[in-house]
């Protein structure tokens, strides 16, 4: 499988640029032209002259890959099972009813919606029509002072620990937050609780930090004194208020990168990912470990494999785009304006 990919990589040269998520299985990634974070990833895709970009990531970044390319670029997902049950706690419908109930309140034009990175285009272009605009877990706390220049209240979709571990740096008190569940009437909140609410904080998670618990924490304390628990914010609040420090993938990568020798980190984020790290930072005498000692295997991005990747590969050499992942024009442009926006606060 591997010769088969690697001739067929060969034989396209600089038509294809193939992405690798940092969450993405080694057997995959090591035929990643770049590695890196969906945005980053996205926005190296679109300057280079490839016409194919096959991301080895999940549904939603495949997207915004597409929302970002040149004219003539098409953006291929190898599995088009990849999705990510974050994105897929908010889908379009279920957000535009929030809205509706929010208008009917009196609430809506005090609102600012504004959503993470890991969601559909539909929502991104939801944001970018009504004044939001899309954040990464870099730029929330930006992307929330940016908000609060303009309005009284944040509609954040589709992480609820994101959002609420952000706020909270910001020094917004849980009292001053409200959990939306899109299958209760006015989210599960009497209409007082969402009038008084700085940030309504969509009822989504990621399946993989959220399994990161308090417990773990514990457990690391007692076990390895002196270790240093770094997580990544979508990970629970109670977890982050425990951690040594908070950050974003790339945050988490550039902490152990920059530490000394012999340090040693038990790491709040996906396997792959820190079993990378571990390995990479061993010959350092830096010690790297999961937090949660069963690990945190992002199933649906798992779903690439090796032989999708080939599937992908060969089929272009054949003349055939499978699986690829197209954004509808109006959609597109709305998820673009809050993409740009975003600019605005890095
Ligand atoms: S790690 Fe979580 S947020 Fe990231 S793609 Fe997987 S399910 Fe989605």
């Amino acid at each position: 499988m591997d010769a088969r990919i690697a001739s067929a990589k060969q034989a396209l040269g600089s038509d294809v640029v193939i992405l690798g998520h940092h969450y993405q299985r080694d057997e995959v990634i090591r035929f990643a032209d770049f590695c890196g974070d969906s945005y980053r990833l996205s926005q190296v895709a679109s300057q280079t002259g490839a016409r194919y970009i096959i991301f080895c990531g999940v549904h939603f970044m495949a997207e915004s890959a597409d929302v970002l390319s040149r004219e003539g670029q098409q953006v291929i997902l190898p599995d088009l099972n990849a999705g990510c049950s974050m994105a897929d706690m908010a889908n379009i419908a279920e957000v535009e009813a929030c809205w509706e109930q929010l208008e009917q309140l009196g609430i809506a034009r005090a609102t600012l919606p504004l959503t993470y990175m890991n969601s559909t285009a539909a929502i991104k272009a939801f944001c970018g029509e009504r004044g939001g605009l899309v954040c990464t877990s870099s730029n929330a706390a930006g992307a929330f002072r940016w908000a609060f220049a303009q309005a009284q209240k944040i509609l954040f979709l589709p992480d609820q620990h994101l959002g609420r571990n952000t706020a909270f740096a910001m020094g917004i008190p849980m009292a001053e937050m409200a959990v939306w569940d899109p299958f209760m009437i006015y989210g599960g909140n009497s209409p007082e609780r969402l009038r008084s609410a700085r940030v309504i904080l969509w009822k989504g998670h990621c399946s993989v930090h959220q399994r990161f618990l308090p417990e773990h924490v514990d457990r690391v304390r007692r076990h390895f004194p002196g270790m240093q628990v770094i997580v990544h914010p979508e990970c629970r609040w109670e977890v982050c208020r425990q951690a040594d420090a908070i950050g974003s993938t790339d945050r988490l990568i550039k902490i152990i990168a920059d530490a000394p020798r012999g340090s040693s980190f038990a790491v709040g984020t996906e396997i792959h990912l820190v079993n990378r790290l571990a390995r990479q930072h061993a010959p350092e005498g830096k010690h790297v470990i999961s937090l949660d000692e069963s690990g945190c295997l992002c199933t649906t991005m798992f779903r690439i494999s090796p032989q999708h990747l080939c599937w992908s590969l060969e089929s272009l050499l054949e003349g055939e785009v499978v699986n690829q992942v197209t954004v509808p024009v109006g959609v597109k442009h709305w998820a673009r304006v809050a993409l740009d926006r975003m600019l605005q606060v890095q």
